[in-house]
């Protein structure tokens, strides 16, 4: 660096004053929070603030274990270790998680991050953006309680971004419908159902006073999907009688998208959906969202980027940190939920191999957890495959020559 390049660094750092997040979402609340707990005056506007947004609500180990007040406070959540998977033509399978997922309401959880940001020192707004204007190196966004101004814009609307401009501009094939009911009953373990040539999946996941029931699918019509899940929810005397109906959009970005996504430019950034940064296979998005809104500040709040290349710098460090990880996950989607193993589906296989195999259980206990990243996922396969046949092997063998404990 030149003498003297540093406080000009400083200098143009200064000219970021205000920092205005659209969404208060967890990407949002999150972007909000670190802001504001750095002393830049901060905004953020949301059209409900605080809301049942439809979601699952699941947050695996990867996301607590990295920011552990998702643990660590008194919002209600309830702490899952046993999971049930079930696929056409190989029955159900219970599978033990080592490391337990959290399941939150999303209004106690967006209400949890929110009061967060505000405690950090961020101004919450309750109103929505209708249109936002750059106006020389700031930006002027319209709400219906007149013109906010900020010198920056962090982007966090959400899969149903209404902004144009900003943030991944996606095509009908970057999205997967997923919709649901909230329940109202109780259980204690997550159920997870595989469908006969759908990209997607069932899953039940009991929260506090609660189920979320809820499907998800690819290049399916929202009602076809629905009509698979009342079917589902019908077989398994899931009553949705007077249980309040979700829908909602889930980026599922193609492999292509992941090459072109806009994520950032001049004087924004995207995060969370409004950036596309779901798995495409999981779904998982809510350690996305608060991953990269955690990157976004971090990129903003540091000196050694001028204003100028801090979308890039961004863009750079989200590829690196895990989008990569989640392109290589949508070159393998597809072929997941819908392609053939064995002679079998691939859904069938897994479930018979989490059955059978110690190795191959493991393997999904780390899926699970969001710890497996597809970027070692083949390798992982190939390194273990001769063990897990023979497991798959030995454990049939055992089965048919020795009875099965009974269950009582
Ligand atoms: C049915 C379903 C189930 C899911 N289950 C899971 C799960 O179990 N685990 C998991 O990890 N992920 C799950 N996801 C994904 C997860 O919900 C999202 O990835 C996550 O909510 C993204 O957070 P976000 O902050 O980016 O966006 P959002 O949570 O969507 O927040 C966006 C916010 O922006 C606000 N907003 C939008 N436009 C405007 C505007 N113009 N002006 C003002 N405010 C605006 C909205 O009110 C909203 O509060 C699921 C998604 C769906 C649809």
């Amino acid at each position: 660096m030149p003498r003297g390049a540093g406080s000009v660094l400083r200098e143009f750092n200064k000219k970021v004053k205000k920092v205005a997040i659209l969404g208060g979402g967890p990407a949002g609340a999150i972007a909000a929070e670190r802001l504001a707990q750095s002393g830049l005056h901060t905004v953020l506007i949301d059209e409900k603030l605080a809301w049942e947004k439809p979601c699952g609500g699941g947050i695996t180990y990867k996301a607590y274990s990295q920011y552990p007040f998702l643990l660590d406070n008194d919002t209600p959540k309830r702490m899952v270790s046993e999971t049930y998977l079930s696929a056409p033509n190989a029955g159900r399978v219970k599978m033990a998680l080592t490391r337990p997922m959290a399941i939150y309401s999303r209004f106690d959880l967006n209400h949890m991050l929110l009061d967060r940001a505000e405690k950090a020192g961020a101004q919450l707004e309750k109103v929505r953006v209708s249109e936002i204007l750059r106006q020389g190196c700031g930006w002027a966004l319209r709400t219906r309680h007149g013109v906010i101004d900020a010198d920056f814009c962090v982007v966090a609307t959400g899969a149903r971004n209404p902004l144009r401009e900003v943030g991944t501009a996606w095509t009908s094939s970057d999205t997967m419908y997923a919709l649901g009911y909230y329940v109202p009953s109780n259980q204690y373990h997550i159920d997870i159902q595989f469908l006969s040539r759908l990209e997607g999946y069932v899953w039940v996941f009991p929260r506090c006073g609660h189920l979320s029931v809820g499907i998800c699918g690819k290049g399916e019509s929202a009602q076809s999907l629905r009509a698979r899940l009342e079917h589902y929810m019908r077989e398994h005397e899931i009553s949705w009688k007077g249980a309040q109906f979700y829908a909602h959009m889930l980026p599922a970005l193609e492999p292509r998208s992941w090459k072109g996504n806009r994520l950032s430019g001049d004087g924004w950034m995207a995060v969370g959906d409004a950036g596309g940064l779901v798995d495409p296979i999981t779904g998982e998005g809510l350690y996305y969202a608060m991953r990269s809104a955690d990157l976004a500040s971090q990129i903003l709040l540091d000196d050694a980027h001028a204003p100028h290349v801090k979308p890039a710098a961004y863009r750079s460090v989200i590829e690196h940190d895990f989008a990569k990880d989640l392109y290589l996950g949508s070159l393998i989607a597809r072929r997941l939920f819908t392609g053939n193993f064995l002679l079998g589906s691939v859904p069938a296989r897994m479930v018979q191999f989490v059955r059978r195999s110690p190795r191959f259980r493991e393997l999904m206990q780390d899926i699970f957890a969001g710890t497996q990243t597809y970027e070692d996922l083949s390798g992982r396969l190939l390194r273990n495959l001769n063990g897990t046949l023979q497991e798959v092997l030995m454990s049939f063998f055992f089965r048919r020559i020795l009875p099965e404990p009974s269950k009582s």
